[in-house]
């Protein structure tokens, strides 16, 4: 029987500050002050460090950001990480593939039929919506299977799962992925090689 590996989506799959950040140069680069955001640079949930104008021009910053993860551009630009197709092809073999991932409403339907599309080899899909947006509530999914497996790039949803086994995602440091003293991997090179 294959063992049941959780894997989230934003941040661990898919590059989703990269296109973030395509997005905000696109429409802000016009405005005064504008410094071209930087993926690498992100560190922070609401992106205040690399695309400070939305914070400076809009009445609620987090609402663009949302907006912007539920965007055609967004999923039209989305890229995994380096070797993240091909591992994950690999880990089909000996793994469940179960993507577990935060949504908004406005970007749920968006990202099922990306995944759909782009990573025919996912089993399952857990999609957890929180309707005021927070973008946690990972702890609804116990993932109590015998050997269980979850790897996400927020400590805070690691802690709140009963995985047996958990993984950092850590492909650069935030301001959010600190707290956390358990196994780390930075790249799916590195997923594959423990993994498989
Ligand atoms: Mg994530």
């Amino acid at each position: 029987m294959k063992t049941d590996l959780y894997l989230d989506f934003d941040s661990t799959m898919v590059n989703s500050d990269k296109s973030i950040c395509r997005i905000y140069n696109e429409d802000y680069k016009d405005y005064e002050g504008f410094v071209e955001a930087d993926w690498r640079k992100h560190s922070n949930w609401s992106y205040k460090n690399v695309c400070p104008l939305i914070h400076v021009h809009e009445d609620n910053p987090v609402q663009v950001i949302q907006d912007y993860y539920g965007s055609e551009r967004l999923f039209n630009t989305l890229e995994f990480y380096d070797d993240a197709l091909d591992v994950l092809k690999k880990l089909k073999e000996k793994y469940n593939l179960i993507i577990c991932t935060s949504a908004f409403p406005k970007n749920a339907s968006k990202k099922v039929l990306w995944i759909e599309e782009h990573l025919p080899m996912v089993d399952e899909i857990i999609t957890l919506i929180n309707m005021s947006g927070n973008g946690y509530g990972k702890s609804r999914v116990t993932m109590i299977e015998d050997g269980a497996i979850f790897i996400d790039d927020h400590p805070k949803n690691l802690h709140s799962t009963k995985a047996s086994k958990k993984y950092l995602f850590k492909f650069k440091e935030t301001d959010y992925n600190g707290n956390w003293d358990g196994p780390v991997v930075s790249s799916w090179k590195e997923i594959e090689s423990i993994l498989l």
